[in-house]
């Protein structure tokens, strides 16, 4: 990467503000660069750039970091989106969901996760999300005659182990999704026999670090799926699509992390369906409930990657926006929006950042770009990008170059660019 370290010092210098959040952070994971760089104080760099640009690859010299050690060590970088990237590209049929792309279009997913690991990514998840059989056999969908959950599952490891391959040092997570069988009521046994089948594929692939189990409504069946996570011998994550109102059972939002946490989860938080704002009073819900009952998982946060504040108190979060899932574009972050939630996030305790439905691989970039002084390196693809928009300077037009700049770009509005729209949603479905 043919960045000087004054690029880093950049990204240090110029990050958001710490502020109120910050004050309240009880705990600090510390990282050893995070110190030498001199966190507060923006004047010490004299440091060599060899040091500055630390990557993950030197770690690879003592054999690769576990995800439970680089979180203790400080913030790590998750992916973004899958199945609502990959239903823009061609590749995935939005209303099912399934991930039947990883057989019939390998390429398409292999491109997304290189994306996404240039963009700064410490993690590549599997794109399994939703590759139950109970879920391919939903009526509607044709998917599940040709593939199974085992197929699905082992395609998705083949491609992206080939990939991690190609990166430094990037950990492999092995994603697995609720099951329609909760929702219909069938019992534990049913419901944990369908984790099984997801499990049991990453269960046996040493390449495979750690396990995810996400989108989940349900506090009940997070402790099912944990419990069968667990047997497979390696960390285990849980984030649930859950905002301030806590799950579909009306389990309030502190209990269920405990209640994570209690079945043996090492990292616990949300995902999807509510926006950054709504998502950080929600992992601060969970955090405080925690401290609480005297537990310290790692907390977790991948947020959507739409503004949807009109939903914070509904269950279904951005679901019932009658323009999701195919019209959300004018509501899509920003990567300043994404910043400034990173910081947030950070300053909160949260150690896994990532992003769910709509981050795309900028996004991840700007995540891995705010907490760079934290993580003593910058993505592969910040080598074509300048905070807050500094390459302007080499535009042919005047009032462009004078975009080049924090001051601009900190404090924009972006419009919707439609006379005739309401800034916010007036008809909610339910
Ligand atoms: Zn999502």
């Amino acid at each position: 990467m043919k960045l000087s370290a004054a690029g880093l010092v950049a990204w240090h210098s110029v990050g958001f503000p710490r502020g109120r959040i910050f004050a309240q952070r009880k705990s600090c994971h510390v990282y050893p660069t995070h110190l030498a760089f001199g966190y507060f104080d923006h004047r010490k760099q004299s440091l060599p750039p060899a040091f500055l640009f630390r990557t993950s690859h030197s770690d690879t010299m003592m054999g690769k970091k576990g995800l439970l050690e680089r979180l203790a060590e400080g913030p790590v970088i998750g992916d973004g989106s899958y199945v609502f990237t990959l239903e823009k590209r061609g590749y995935v049929k939005g209303g099912p969901w399934t991930p039947e792309a990883v057989i019939e279009h390998p390429e398409g997913v292999k491109q997304l996760h290189r994306e996404f690991m240039r963009a700064g990514a410490d993690v590549l998840q599997a794109f399994t999300f939703y590759s139950t059989d109970d879920k391919l056999h939903l009526a509607g969908n044709l998917a599940g005659e040709s593939v199974t959950c085992h197929d699905q599952n082992e395609a998705a490891c083949k491609i992206v182990q080939e990939v991690a391959a190609e990166g430094k040092d990037v950990l492999i997570c092995g994603g697995c999704s609720p099951t329609p069988s909760y929702m219909e009521k069938k019992g534990k046994e049913v419901v944990q026999q369908e984790f099984k089948k997801q499990v049991d594929v990453f269960a046996h692939r040493e390449e495979v670090d750690f396990l995810l189990c996400e989108f989940m409504g349900h506090v009940e069946e997070c402790e099912w799926a944990i419990e069968a996570m667990k047997a497979a011998g390696k960390p285990v994550a849980c984030t649930m699509r859950i905002g301030p109102k806590g799950d579909q059972n009306g389990v309030p939002t502190g209990e269920c992390a405990v209640r994570m946490a209690k079945a043996g989860a090492d990292v616990v938080g949300i995902n999807c369906l509510y926006d950054v704002n709504t998502s950080l009073k929600t992992i601060e819900m969970m955090k405080t409930a925690l401290d609480k009952a005297g537990l310290s998982p790692y907390l977790m946060i991948q947020p959507l990657g739409y503004h949807c504040p009109e939903v914070e108190n509904m269950l279904e979060g951005y679901f019932h926006l009658p323009e999701a899932p195919f019209a959300l574009e004018p509501r899509l972050l920003t990567r300043f929006d994404v910043q400034k939630f990173a910081r947030a996030a950070y300053e909160l305790g949260v150690r896994y950042l990532g992003g769910c439905c709509g981050f795309e691989p900028y996004h991840i970039r700007a995540l891995a770009e705010e907490l760079a002084p934290e993580r003593g390196r910058l993505p592969d693809a910040s080598a074509k990008h300048e905070p807050w928009g500094g390459a302007l300077k080499g535009s042919m037009f005047a009032f462009m170059r004078k975009r080049a700049g924090r001051e601009h770009w900190e404090n924009i509005k972006p419009t919707l660019g439609r006379p005739d729209h309401p800034v916010l949603q007036d008809h909610l479905d339910e």
